[in-house]
Parts: structure tokens; sequence; C-alpha cells
């Protein structure tokens, strides 16, 4: 019998559920997170932004400045020097992303304090000191020049692919200096207002979307130039110094001053593009990344999750619908999709993670044809071994045929050979009359069972009563009874109203009746009990036959199936009864119940309901495939 289409649901569902909860249980590891951010870093790669002119430019302390100043001991001076030619160019703002906690030598701290005394839409740095956690400012004669004290830290992760935008120490919480710089430079030192939303930071006419959870800006990193040069423009202090006409260069930018000396910069980072960048060209970067307006946004996990759901059902239709090559195409179609998402969401400034949705569709496409595939297998191999029953089944019936045809063959032969007298002629007769009866029996219920399986037949409404079709069962088997000196006890035997097909009922209770024989042992007792309950009765037949495990139990009603038990008895049958009986029995709105034990016995119950006459119905199709 083919398998169950509730089980198969049922089965195929909880692979589809598993893929699922399995790709999103990964998704959130923090392998996953590994894997999802080189996959950023291939696609910023691969998608790197259309180049735009900088709006900022690096004052750079770099190896000759360094030389120059002998290390940082007369930086002061030299940055006094800088910031003093920058004046009269009037950049946008100025970020200094140099320690200044300390006090130097009182003449050079004296100069860069007249210095930054003219520097416009100054910007300070303050240091993040952990445990307990708290700024180490700028010295308070520097800082009370400063429009703004912004934070220098960027993502600590291997990879720098985000800025915090905040950050907080004890109650204080301090900007980024590239923001800071970025809003003094839109709306100025007067309207300071940054305006907050749960989901963006609004300076002015730019909406930076992050979240008041994390305010983390993916920095959209200029591509470097073909010799890996960056496309942040960088001037050397100590040349700006020495000519003072390169301070044009810094006229209306954004300028931001750090070390990028390789001897010197602390704080040299890995960016996306697999290159190192000191961390003021990274505070440049930021900038840009707004300046520019050139924002990512993550997807929601509501977006990730609905998404890999979406592949996870659509695997599912692919394989309960289609099968074969197919199903396999569009199998590899949704696989093409899932890898591909994260790659159209990019090219949108929108961050997909790529393992959660590609799991999902390996997961779910995979289970979901291996199961259909070991599905379909099982169907075929239970097909083929029905195919064999039946013909096992056909093959029994013929060889019952005989015995009737041999008698009528006989008979027959002797009639027309033999010049034989009345009485055993009539004998004769009489014997093929009944002999070709019994075989048009035989094909009659062979073909009634036949059409009955294929829901061909209508079933019959009329009224009839329990205890003539006992009665008349009883008959029956009761030669086969005493053969095996079995004894047909009937305990109860209530008067019960039924509405039926009256012949196929006797079927039924035969079949159980002489199963109970069959497989009993000789000198045992069958019971038979009839007890009317209501609108219920209950039709039990007992015996203290071989009986059977919970295993068998399950597959009785099979079609063809048989017990090892039952076929090494040395008793015929073809495993085409109990089904045939469960029918039946359904279709006068009852059903079976067995209770058995191995080698004690077994009790077939048939409960039906009381009669009332409807129209014949059509018998619907029987056997599920
Ligand atoms: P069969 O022609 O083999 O008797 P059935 O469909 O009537 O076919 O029964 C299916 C199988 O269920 C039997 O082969 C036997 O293994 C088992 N079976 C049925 N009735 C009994 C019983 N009373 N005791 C033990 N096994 C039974």
């Amino acid at each position: 019998m083919a398998q169950r289409p509730g089980r198969v649901t049922l089965g195929y569902l909880c692979v589809l559920a598993v893929s699922f909860a399995a790709a999103m249980t990964a998704g959130w590891t923090p392998l996953a997170r590994g894997i999802d951010g080189s996959a950023y870093d291939w696609m910023f790669q691969l998608q790197p932004p259309q180049p735009w002119e900088p709006g900022s430019i690096i004052l750079a302390i770099d190896e000759a400045t360094l030389t120059q100043t002998g290390g940082t001991r007369h930086l002061r001076r030299e940055l006094a020097k800088g910031m003093k030619r920058l004046i009269s160019v009037r950049p946008k703002a100025v970020a200094i992303d140099v320690i200044l906690t300390d006090e130097a030598d009182p003449a050079e701290d004296t100069a860069l304090e007249t210095a930054f005394r003219g520097t416009p839409n100054l910007v300070l740095p303050s240091d993040l000191i952990p445990s307990p956690s708290r700024w180490e400012d700028p010295l308070p004669r520097f800082r009370k020049y400063a429009a703004a004290v912004g934070h220098v830290h960027a993502d600590p992760d291997p990879i720098c692919r985000t800025l915090v935008l905040y950050k907080v120490a004890g109650h204080d919480r301090r900007w980024a200096l590239s923001l800071e710089a970025f809003r003094l430079s839109v709306l100025g030192p007067e309207s300071a207002l940054i305006v907050e939303s749960p989901k963006a930071l609004q300076i002015g006419s730019t909406t930076i979307p992050v979240s008041r959870a994390d305010a983390a800006l993916q920095i959209r990193y200029l591509q470097p130039l073909p010799g890996g040069a960056s496309r942040i423009p960088a001037v050397s202090l100590t040349q700006l110094n020495q000519d003072a006409s390169l301070a044009e260069r810094f006229r209306g930018k954004a300028v931001f001053v750090g070390e990028t000396a390789l001897s010197q910069a602390r704080d040299r980072l890995m960016t996306p593009y697999q290159q190192t960048m000191t961390g003021v060209e990274i505070h440049a970067q930021a900038y840009e990344t707004m300046a520019h307006g050139q924002f990512f946004q993550p997807a929601s996990n509501l977006t990730v999750a609905g998404f890999c759901l979406a592949i996870t059902i659509a695997a599912g239709f692919v394989f309960f619908y289609f099968t074969g090559w197919p199903a396999y195409l569009l199998g590899a179609v949704l696989l093409a999709v899932a890898h591909a998402a994260p790659h159209i969401a990019f090219s949108r400034n929108v961050i997909f993670p790529y393992l959660a949705p590609v799991l999902a569709a390996w997961l779910s496409v995979v289970g979901a044809a291996a199961w259909m595939y070991f599905v379909v297998r099982r169907q075929l191999y239970q097909s083929e071994s029905d195919k064999a029953r039946y013909q096992q089944a056909i093959h029994f019936v013929t060889h019952e045929m005989r015995s009737p045809l041999t008698a009528i063959q006989g008979s027959s032969e002797m009639m027309g050979r033999y010049n034989l007298n009345d009485e055993k002629r009539k004998q004769m007769a009489q014997m093929i009359n009944s002999e070709s009866k019994r075989l048009a029996r035989m094909i009659q219920t062979f073909l009634d069972i036949e059409r009955l399986t294929d829901g061909q037949s209508e079933i019959r409404a009329e009224p009839f009563e329990l205890q003539q079709v006992i009665e008349a069962c009883l008959q029956r088997a009761q030669p086969l009874a005493e053969r095996k000196q079995i004894e047909l006890r009937v305990e109860e035997l209530d008067t019960f109203p039924l509405v039926g097909d009256r012949e196929l009922m006797e079927y039924a209770v035969y079949n159980l009746l002489t199963n109970a024989i069959k497989y009993s042992p000789p000198e045992t007792i069958v019971t038979i009990r009839a007890l009317g309950h209501g609108q219920t009765l209950r039709l039990s037949i007992v015996d203290n036959g071989i009986g059977m495990d919970d295993k068998e139990l399950r597959n009785i009603f099979k079609k063809f199936y048989r017990t090892k038990k039952a076929e090494t008895s040395g008793e015929v049958g073809t495993g085409i009864g109990l089904s045939i009986v469960e029918q039946i029995v359904q279709h006068h709105g009852g059903r079976m119940e067995v209770t058995s034990t191995p080698g004690k016995g077994s009790c077939f119950t048939m409960v039906l309901p009381r009669g009332t006459v409807t129209q014949p119905a059509p018998v619907p199709k029987l056997v599920s495939n």
C-alpha cells in the first residue's frame, strides 16, 4: 500500500521546519558573523562606490614631520605653525586626532593654544579609558577653544567596517570625531543640534540611518587608487610649514590631523579592501560617507527571517509539486536566488547576511529533495511488492477455482462416456449444477471485492438484522471449525437492526470468523459476542490463537499483508480479507478495533452504528495511494 499522504506531509514539513530553524540558529553564531563579514568585504571589493571628489583632507604627521620634530617632543610647536597657516584658508572644520591630554613645553603649549583660538570649527579628541570607564579630555586650555570634543574609537574587529557614532563613559556621551566634524561643517558651531530618533540621526538635511541601540555607521570606504594610494589627499605637516602655498589645498575642506607615520601610527586597522589604514584616515573616510550620503542599512531581522522562510517554503513547494529534472532545476534556481540576494541587496545599499539565507536554501532544497527521493523509492518498492502479492492472490484464486472445475469436468466426462443409470445421471447433474454455482459465487465475490476496492460499486442500503448475518456465518464456518475441533461459542447475541449491504456484512463477519479458526490451534474456543449499547453495536470475535505483536497489528489492515506466523502456519491466505473488512465496516459508518497478544490470542471488534435507512451512495475511492 502506498504511503499515507498525511504522514508524508507531516514528515516533509518537519524536514523543512528543521532546515529553517537550523539556518536561523546558525545565522546567529559567531562563525556566521565571521562568514557574513568576509562576504561583505568580498561584495565591497566587487561593488566599490563610484568615486567622488573628497571633501576632506588629511594633515599628516608623517615620517618627515616626526624627523623634523624629533619624535613627538616638539610636535605641538609644528602643529601650532600648521594651524596658523590653515586659519587663513578657512577650512570647514579641523578635527585633531592627536593626544593633547598632557602638558608639554609651556611655550609650545601657548603657541598651540593661540593657534586653536583662531581655528574655525575645531574638534578635539577625547580618549575612552576603561575600568572605571571615563573620558580623558584635552587640557582645558585647548579644550576651551574646541567647538566640540569627539571620541576617536573605531570598530575593534580585525577588519574595520563600522564606526560607532557615539560612546558613553559613565553618564557622559561623546559623538564620534568625524560626526562632530561633519555637524560643524554642515551646521556651524551655533546650531549644535543632532536630532536623534530610534532609527536615524538627522544633521541638517542629512539622515544617517543608524539605530539608537548600536549607532554603528557602515563606513563606505572610497576605493584606493590603482597603485594602492588613498583617494583622500594628504599633506605633510612639515611640508605645509615649509611651503605656505600648500595651505590653499585646505580651503573649504574638512581637515583631519593625525599621525600617518608607520613608526608611530598605533591605530592602523584593516579595511574591507584588505589594506591597512591609519586611524585619522578612517575618521576622514567616515566623514566622506556622511558628507556624500552613501549609507548602508542592515536588513532587519524580520526581513532576513521572512526571506529565509520564503526560500524554505518555495523549496517545499518545488519538491512537492515537481519531480525529476524540473524539480532539480527549480531547486538550483532557488539556490542561485539565495546566493544572489546579498549581492542584489548590497547594490541597493542594504546589508543582507550571507550565511542564513544560503544555509536555509541548501538545507531545505537538499532536505526536501532527499525526503522526496526516499519516499518515491519507498512507494515504488511498496507498489512492486503489492504487485507481487496481487499476482500471488490471483494465483491462489485460480487455484481455488480448479477444484470445482475439475469436478464439473469429471462429471460431464463420465456422463458423456458411460451409460449411467438415471439415478447416477441425476446425481452427476446435481453435482455439476452445485459446483458451477459455487464457481459463479467465487467469481462474483472476487469481482465484488475488486469493484469495491476500486470504488466503482455502490453499497446497498437495506435494513437487516445482525443476528441473521451471524447465524449464516456460523453455519458456513462450522465445517471448518469441526475439522480443527474448534468450538464456536456464542456468548451473547443482542438483536440489533443495521442498514447497509447484508452480503458485504456477511463477507466481513465470515472473514473474521474464518481467520479466528485459521489462526488458532486445534481444540480451542472461538467466542462470538454481539452487544448493543444505545446507538452502537460491538461485535467481537475472540480466539486463543497465534496472536500478533504491536508492529503486526499496525499493518494487518494493509492489502496483501500477512504476518510471518500466519505465513508459516500452513493456513492459506491472501492478506486481502482484512483490508476489505475494514472498508466494509467504514462504509457502514463504523470502525474496527483489534487487541492481540502473541501466542495468546486476538480480539477483533466491529463497532457499528444503529441503522437508519438512507439512499444508496456511491462508494468513494477506498484505497489511499
Ligand atoms: P489472510 O487471507 O492472510 O487471512 P487477512 O487480510 O484476512 O488475510 O488477514 C491478514 C493477516 O492478519 C493474516 O495473514 C494474519 O497474519 C493476520 N490475522 C488476521 N486475523 C488473525 C487472527 N485472528 N489471529 C492472528 N492473526 C490474524
